[in-house]
């Protein structure tokens, strides 16, 4: 089920493929990446460099790779012709290693010079640099700028030459568009083109390659109980996310059982790790539960950088590594396949740090290697796990495919046998689920069952700025300089509240990377990229995002690693193993007093009383982990209510999230959000023909609103019944877990130091409920409170509703716009403060160090923000029941069609027939 081919409709509505066939063509002159210092000086002011990451940090860290700047100056060093022998053959390793590939402008820099030397432009001036070895080097670039001088050099006079251009091309995956050119010199017979595409019908990129050996020897490197991506990629160190090397030195920087952080809190156990590395054996990652929490590729970097192995040509990163744990976070286990490494689940209990294992990925066994005995058995989630492997991880596996599989179309040969196949489910379907038919629909078929592989179509991807940087890179990495997804949007809502330098740079770069390839960028202050994401969506539609709360109220999203979702964004089609999916049911009616939030902790209570959940982490229980969470029984809500719930779907570990909804609340938001997106053009947002783009896909929906539905029959792993009539107090889950969840007479009196209100799971209703209970209390809270808005939107209307001024007079810090202390990467609580925060999830450490986080309701966050306590279940209500005679004051929501400021913007926006018909076109 392969969905790469763009439908007519599609090609119609896009404004820039994905990779130009002729990128170099396209780039920015060689010059204008010149620095105005003279070229001699580079290699002297690139020791500096060096000097400083050896000597900077607790231990010294390989330097950065070169930019183009960099770049240029050496290439004018080269072409100079002086220096000693020994400084000219450092600055050939230097443009050979240490430049990155792709379409980074160094890569452009560094190509262009390359390619004048191939085509005999420009001559030689360093020994070892020849036309020949010009070739051989643009070969080691992997796509981009590199493709269209050795298909040039396919032509070459010189034979050798044009042979060793084939050679490199044969094993060249990204060339995407560029296929078609080699093809037509094929065809017109140049033998060096037909040898090209010989060599990739027989997938010779992939079987050149080691196979993944019978046996793998390391050393165990435990890390009992849970990590999660924030314990290996800290969120007060985001902004060193896209220096591998530095961002390295933050992983496991808390001590913690079996762990010793060279500087505790600074820098992670790089002497221990040393020390068992030192047994002569590479390491594997191992725990009972890891990767849980965000969807930081960060934290995959930062493993593979101590445990993986080094990429030729190719600075700073690594791939290969073995990640072993009793359980593997989802989003985790992708990334680590899409970076080449093997994540393998297996019964951990018997592996200690320093033991020495023989794993045997074909058998299926883990061996002590000094006594021969079977510590454990397992299976692979999939063979082709191997074939990731091999090809250096699933992404360069899917492109590689797809290339051997155009060429063996094109040279009318059947498909290849070489590659493992995903071994698919009985079709036996009594139905399919809500997520299966929209997954299906992506796909161009009715649904798709649990554990089968297809390649859904991405309408819509997020990216947000703590990852951004990275999801750059890897789409430099893939040569991408158009996006092929519907709709990408960028937000700065991580950063933009307390910038460090770095995030100053990402603020000004980032949007013109985004908008330069078609993708919409919000701005600094603008607010979290959920709140205005779900207000871009198209009902029944699939997407992805970089932020593992990417999690749609509408339609559904599998959030991923920055190297997927650059992937996704590329090509506009994403790789999924279709999960089972686990129903929750709601039914009866709400009770007095009791929130949307409450009903998201009584999923995790109702699991945890059902055994399908358990807290402690050695042998850990969840039902939810890696399945599709799909909810029933409140088909009336608002989308933005329905979003607390899908949102919190991350908390579960859950892959996606889907509800079910009437089509009038659906409606209701598409009528707001088009004004929206009206008005974002009128703003100068950009790119405004994507924005209108997507205006006119939600209204060609909205003319004949259709909704998907489950089909009765459809089966579910678990289904989870939850009687609303049942639930009459507040449920909070507990520090510092988002599973433990409890009720609040459970944990009432519990003294509070600091309050937060804010975060995703927040919108304008929960700041006015907050704001009409902190009004009748006078004067300030005993609490530390803190309330940050989703958006500058909900900011706006309340300032102008007065309740700013209400939260002044509660003495409540107000931020900007965004995630505030959400994340822990800008201001944090005090050390070891107990709070109660209505943000996303409480992990150790994430709000402030060592501060004990209840996760609650704002409506319970604003009582123990006025009582300094968590109250009993009545004094609650005695509050709470004050809101029930403005409720529907309380509970309006943002809609932009009622707003006469969005509305009266919006009325200068035309969307053009054109748009219009491809809309259509592309429905139906
Ligand atoms: S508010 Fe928190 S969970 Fe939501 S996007 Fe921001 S950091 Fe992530």
């Amino acid at each position: 089920m392969h969905r790469f081919a763009s439908t007519a409709a599609r090609s119609a509505l896009r404004v820039k493929p994905f990779a130009l066939t002729s990128p170099l063509a396209r780039a920015r002159p060689f010059s204008a990446f010149t620095r105005s210092q003279p070229a001699l000086g580079f290699l002297s002011d690139y020791d500096e460099h060096v000097q400083e990451r050896a000597t900077s940090y607790a231990v010294p860290i390989a330097p950065k790779p070169l930019d183009a700047a960099q770049v240029s100056e050496l290439i004018e060093e080269v072409k100079s012709g002086v220096g000693s022998a020994e400084d000219r053959a450092r600055l050939l390793d230097l443009l050979t290693n240490r430049v990155p590939p792709g379409v980074d402008e160094a890569a452009y820099v560094k190509a262009s010079y390359l390619a004048a030397l191939a085509s005999g432009e420009e001559s030689p001036s360093l020994d070892g640099l020849d036309k020949a070895r010009a070739v051989e080097l643009l070969g080691t670039m992997q796509g981009g700028y590199n493709v269209a001088p050795l298909i040039k050099a396919l032509s070459d006079p010189d034979e050798a030459i044009a042979a060793s251009a084939a050679t490199q091309l044969k094993t060249t995956l990204l060339v995407f568009d560029a296929f078609y050119e080699i093809e037509e010199l094929h065809k017109a017979g140049n033998k060096h083109a037909t040898g090209v595409m010989e060599s990739w019908a027989e997938a010779e990129w992939f079987t050149s390659k080691p196979e993944v050996p019978e046996k793998l020897t390391v050393t165990v490197f435990k890390v009992s109980g849970e990590t999660n991506t924030d314990d290996l990629s800290p969120a007060p160190d985001a902004w060193s996310r896209p220096d591998i090397p530095l961002h390295g030195l933050a992983m496991l920087k808390n001590s913690r059982d079996g762990i010793v952080p060279d500087v505790d809190g600074e820098c992670g156990p790089i002497k221990q790790m040393d020390e068992l590395k030192a047994k002569g054996f590479p390491l594997a990652y191992v725990g009972d539960v890891v990767g849980t929490g965000s969807s930081r590729k960060s934290a995959t970097n930062s493993v593979l950088w101590f445990m993986g192995d080094d990429m030729p040509y190719i600075p700073n990163k690594k791939t290969g590594g073995l990640c072993i744990g009793e359980k593997i976070a989802p989003i985790f286990f992708n990334t680590m396949e899409d970076s080449g490494s093997l994540p393998i689940e297996m019964d951990v209990k018997q592996l200690s740090t320093g033991d020495v294992i023989e794993v045997y990925p074909y058998e299926g066994v883990t061996k002590n290697h000094e006594t021969g005995e079977v510590v454990c058995e397992w299976e692979l989630k999939t063979q082709v796990l191997l074939d990731e492997v091999r090809a250096g991880g699933r992404i360069p596996l899917i492109i590689g495919r797809g290339l051997t599989n155009r060429a063996r179309t094109s040279m009318g040969m059947d498909k290849s046998t070489v590659f493992k196949t995903p071994v698919d489910p009985e079709q036996n379907a009594k139905g399919y689920t809500l997520a299966q038919k929209m997954v299906g629909k992506a796909c161009g078929v009715p649904g798709v069952l649990p554990g089968q592989y297809c390649e859904p179509e991405m309408t819509t991807v997020g990216s947000q700025d703590t990852t951004g940087p990275m999801t750059r890179d890897e789409l430099k990495d893939l040569a991408c300089l158009g996006f092929s997804a519907d709709l990408v949007m960028q937000s700065f809502c991580h950063t933009a509240a307390y910038p460090k330098p770095v995030d100053v740079t990402t603020h000004h770069t980032l949007p013109d990377f985004i908008r330069n390839r078609a993708g919409v960028s919000l701005r600094p202050g603008d607010g979290i990229i959920h709140s205005w994401l779900n207000r871009m969506l198209v009902p029944d539609t699939v997407g992805t995002g970089g932020d593992s709360h990417t999690r749609f109220p509408i339609g559904i999203s599998f959030p991923a690693g920055s190297g997927l979702v650059a992937f996704g964004a590329a090509t506009g089609v994403m790789p999924l193993d279709m999960p089972e999916s686990v129903l929750v049911k709601f039914t009866g009616e709400m009770q007095p007093g009791i929130t949307l939030r409450d009903l998201v902790h009584a999923i995790p209570l109702k699991a945890i009383e059902m055994g399908l959940l358990t807290v402690e982490k050695q042998g850990k229980k969840n039902i939810f982990s890696g399945k599709v969470l799909e909810i029933e029984g409140l088909p009336d809500l608002k989308c933005e209510q329905a979003f607390e719930l899908s949102d919190a779907s991350a908390e579960r570990s859950a892959a996606g999230c889907s509800i079910k909804l009437n089509k009038e609340p659906i409606i209701e938001y598409l009528q707001s959000n088009v004004v929206m997106l009206r008005w974002m053009i009128k703003e100068g947002y950009g790119d405004a023909k994507t924005l209108e783009r997507r205006i006119a896909r939600m209204e060609e929906w909205m003319s004949n609103p259709v909704l998907l539905e489950a089909d009765p029959e459809a089966e579910y792993a678990a289904k989870i019944e939850i009687n609303l009539n049942e639930l009459t107090e507040p449920i909070v889950c507990c520090p510092n877990d988002p599973d433990d969840a409890k009720k609040l007479s459970d944990v009432a009196g519990e003294k509070i130091d600091e309050v937060f209100i804010g975060s995703c799971m927040t919108n304008i209703g929960h700041f006015r409920a907050a704001g009409k209970l902190l009004k009748e209390q006078a004067g300030a809270v005993p609490t530390k409170l803190w309330i940050a808005p989703p958006t500058k939107m909900d900011e706006a209307q309340l300032t102008a509703e007065g309740y700013y001024s209400i939260y002044g007079s509660a003495g409540a810090r107000t931020e900007m716009p965004g995630c505030s202390l959400c994340m822990g990467n800008q201001a944090r609580v005090a050390d070891e403060a107990t709070v109660v925060s209505t943000s996303t999830r409480n992990f150790p450490n994430r709000l402030g160090k060592g501060a004990n986080v209840y996760l609650a309701s704002a409506e319970l966050a604003a009582v123990a923000s006025i009582t300094g306590s968590l109250p009993t279940p009545e004094e609650y209500l005695s509050y709470a029941k004050n809101l029930d005679a403005t409720a529907a004051d309380t509970y309006r929501y943002l809609n932009f069609d009622e707003l006469p400021e969005f509305v009266e913007a919006a009325s200068t926006i035309e969307v053009s027939s054109e748009m219009k018909e491809a809309a259509a076109a592309l429905r139906a």
